[in-house]
């Protein structure tokens, strides 16, 4: 195997596409990942009897090239298009919200397409760069470094660093015992701002398993409450949206603490930073906090390494 000549930290999305975009133009890279598994915000959690997407819930492609890759991994059984049955809650109540948007998740779970991507690139799980191994020694060993973390986790390990801080969001999922009239809603009032049923995706093994996330705001306020509380109050706001009235069989809560931009239209001034003497910084925050961002930010860290 030819050694490799850049080292990426982490392995989500933009860690995993920087690595594909310096392979297919025959440099070889090792990406180090704090976690057991790739994914980051993209990961599936794992449940008593199976899985839920608790982080990212689909993802759109509008990019080319990034279209192009979705339908490769739908070939190769990674990825399905999810067609809910949408709706959209404001004070005035629930109304249908149609449209003909293509939205992908991985399948049989969301992690299916980060494992797709991760299949044949070198990934050194468990290592946490910072702890396990320093950026100074990464710096020393390879010709490049990329840090593809989450904004905040970038400026831990490089003070300096211009990004802006990321908003967090409170992630519930519960099984429930009634049928609703709609798969997923966009919610504009109160303490949620989207619901699903998870097991309206394709390939699902659960029934009627909802995943409700809180909004910024209310994340950030409730941010250290434990995860029995936020189950308690997100599953009672969810209970005001809901139509059917319905008994909760089993749930969790998730902190995700570097979830998203604070909002929707935050990017940055470029799709990825030069930090200087070969070190470069991408993440889904340089391109407005999408999986397609995160993705696009990986690839132009690539470009500049080719360069
Ligand atoms: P991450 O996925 O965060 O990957 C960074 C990796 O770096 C992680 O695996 C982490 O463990 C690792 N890491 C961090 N620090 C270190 C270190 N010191 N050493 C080694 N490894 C380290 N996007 C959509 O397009 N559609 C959605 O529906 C959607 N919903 C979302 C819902 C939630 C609750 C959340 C949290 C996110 C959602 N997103 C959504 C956003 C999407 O998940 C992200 O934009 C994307 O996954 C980010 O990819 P990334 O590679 O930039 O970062
Ligand atoms: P998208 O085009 O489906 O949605 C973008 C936004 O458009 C939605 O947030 C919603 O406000 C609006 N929208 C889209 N379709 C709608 C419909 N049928 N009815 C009413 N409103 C509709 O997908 P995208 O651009 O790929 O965005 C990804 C999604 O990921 C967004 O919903 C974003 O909020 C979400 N996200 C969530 C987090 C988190 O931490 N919870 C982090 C990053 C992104």
């Amino acid at each position: 195997m030819t050694t490799p000549q850049v080292a990426i930290i982490g392995a989500g999305i933009a860690g995993l596409a920087c690595a594909h975009a310096l392979r297919q133009h025959g440099i070889e890279s090792i990406i180090y990942e704090k976690s057991r598994g790739p994914g980051g915000r993209i990961s599936s959690k794992r449940t008593d009897n199976s899985s839920v997407d608790l982080g990212a819930q689909y993802f759109t492609a509008r990019d080319p090239g990034f279209a192009a890759l979705a339908l490769q991994a739908e070939q190769a059984g990674a990825l399905a298009r999810w067609e809910p049955n949408l709706a959209m809650i404001d004070d005035a109540g629930i109304q249908a919200s149609p449209d003909t948007q293509t939205r992908w998740v991985g399948a049989p779970r969301m992690g299916a397409f980060a494992h797709y991507l991760a299949r044949d690139l070198r990934i050194e799980p468990a290592t946490r760069i910072g702890e396990h191994r320093s950026l100074t020694e990464l710096r020393a060993q390879f010709t490049s470094v990329v840090i593809a973390t989450p904004a905040d986790q970038a400026r831990a390990l490089l003070p300096d660093l211009k990004v802006p801080a990321q908003a967090p969001c409170w992630a519930v999922w519960i099984d429930i015992d009634r049928d609703q009239p709609f798969d997923a809603a966009f919610v504009k009032t109160g303490p949620l701002r989207w619901i699903a049923n998870d097991a309206s995706k394709p390939g699902r093994a659960t029934r009627r398993r909802w995943v409700l996330h809180a909004t910024p705001s209310w994340s950030d306020t409730n941010l250290e409450l434990s995860a029995e509380q936020v189950l308690l109050k997100l599953t009672e706001a969810a209970g005001g949206l809901l139509p059917n009235a319905f008994s909760v069989e089993d749930g969790h809560a998730h902190r995700w603490r570097y979830a998203r931009p604070w909002d929707d239209q935050t990017a940055m001034a470029d799709a990825c930073i030069d930090a200087g003497d070969h070190l470069w910084v991408a993440g889904d925050y340089c391109m407005g906090g999408r999986v397609e961002g995160a993705w696009l930010s990986g690839v132009a860290a690539a470009q500049r390494i080719m360069r």
